[in-house]
């Protein structure tokens, strides 16, 4: 058993943290959570470092798929902003990782060259207004007309949905009481007409902001369902299939960074404060909630690199995939709220960044499949009897 790093990745440490060091200073994760939007051209600058060729296979351009330097990519770009490495989910996961495992041969050679460039970004469109977690349950409707696929329905919580290129959206494209027999998934670009997108407001991830999509009567090529014609009816096997793994690996990577961005902050705060006639680091109270953090972000590391790693090899890794969701966005949430408290009142106004990783990180154990849910996996992947 190996625990060191390797080069690459420690090469891949430190080109991250040089690019966030020059051109991504704190100030500007603080505007973009203040105007609500990170400025799409940041996701060139991502693959002028490659990043977006970490899931596009070789004879598309890319990388192959490293699973271990995706998750680790997105978990520094998040310790500055969780916006920044969202759009790098909206290109690397979204996009090439679903093409590369899912798309027809015409639909990768269309798509994966533009997305290892960085010029086409994916949003997801599962979610609807009456479906959360249960997303087997979906109600838009798709159906064939004349050639074409006609969609008519209301997508909830779209991330980024109204500057993407494409939603990844899940429909329902025949009886609806077949229920996961009966699902496609279709490329849909946001500018189709008969689609109307508005903005939800949220507390937190500004930047990134999430939008109410209607669809009516809106018609794209056939061309644009996933797989090719085959695939109609057949979307389920595509949302369960490899990708699912790295997927619910994302919101871990993202919460990890928020709360490794916070036990800094609060990590230095604690020695600039001084009360009592010295810095209140050196009250008990504050040394064990801070050492406490640290620990609490070593394991979910270890966690979350184990996890990868797994995936990585083609490993059964449903059980780690659905631990490391569970514990490190559940830690997160603890992490990030002691270290609020560790800096009083100024963890709650602005001008610290601390405000802003309470409300980052509050979203960690709601989306990408919650906490209970992962609970619900976890006991019956390993076999709990429910009788
Ligand atoms: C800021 C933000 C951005 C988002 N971005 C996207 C996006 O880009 N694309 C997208 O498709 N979706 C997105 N979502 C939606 C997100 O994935 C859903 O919120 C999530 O799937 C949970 O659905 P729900 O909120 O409707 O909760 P519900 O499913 O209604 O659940 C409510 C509560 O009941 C619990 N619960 C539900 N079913 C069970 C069960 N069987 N067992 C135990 N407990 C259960 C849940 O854990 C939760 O606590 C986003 C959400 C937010 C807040």
């Amino acid at each position: 058993m190996d625990f060191g790093e390797s080069e690459e990745l420690a090469a891949l440490r430190d080109l991250i943290a040089r690019f966030l060091e020059r051109e991504v200073p704190p100030e500007m994760a603080t505007k973009w959570d203040s105007e609500d939007l990170v400025p799409r051209t940041m996701i060139k600058r991502l693959a002028e470092l490659g990043l977006t060729m970490l899931t596009v296979p070789e004879e598309h351009g890319g990388m192959g798929r490293d699973v271990v330097s995706l998750i680790t990519a997105i978990q520094l770009l998040a310790q500055r902003s969780p916006a920044l490495a969202g759009l790098l989910i909206m290109n690397a996961c979204y996009g090439s990782l679903n093409i590369a495992e899912s798309g027809s041969e015409e639909q990768k050679e269309r798509f994966l060259p533009g997305l290892c460039a960085g010029d086409i970004l994916f949003a997801y469109g599962l979610s609807e207004p009456d479906v959360g977690a249960d997303i087997g349950s979906v109600q838009t409707r798709a159906e064939i007309r004349d050639g074409k696929v006609v969609i008519n329905g209301y997508k909830r919580w779209c991330s980024g949905g109204a500057f993407a290129d494409y939603i990844f959206m899940l429909v329902r494209s025949g009886d609806p009481d077949a229920r996961y027999k009966n699902l496609s998934v279709l490329l849909v670009p946001p500018n189709t007409p008969g689609i109307t997108i508005t903005a939800i407001p949220t507390l937190g991830v500004h930047g990134l902001p999430t939008n109410d999509v209607i669809l009516e009567d809106v018609e794209i090529p056939l061309t644009n369902l996933l797989g090719g014609e085959e695939m109609w009816n057949r979307g389920w096997e595509q949302m369960a299939g490899p990708g699912l793994e790295v997927e619910k690996l994302e919101t871990p990577a993202l919460a990890l960074g928020v709360a490794e961005a916070a036990v800094e902050e609060a990590w230095q705060y604690a020695q600039d404060r001084k009360q009592f006639g010295k810095p209140i680091c050196a009250q008990q109270s504050i040394r064990h909630t801070l050492a406490e953090a640290q620990t609490k972000l070593q394991a979910c590391r270890l966690m979350l690199q184990s996890a990868a790693w797994k995936v990585q090899q083609g490993l059964p890794s449903a059980v780690d995939t659905s631990m490391a969701k569970l514990f490190i966005s559940d830690s997160a949430v603890e992490i990030v709220l002691d270290c609020q408290r560790v800096m009083g009142a100024y963890g709650y106004a602005q001008g610290f960044a601390m405000e802003r990783y309470v409300r980052d990180v509050l979203v960690m154990p709601i989306w990408g499949g919650s906490s209970a849910i992962q609970k619900n996996n976890i006991a019956n992947f390993l076999k709990l009897p429910k009788a």
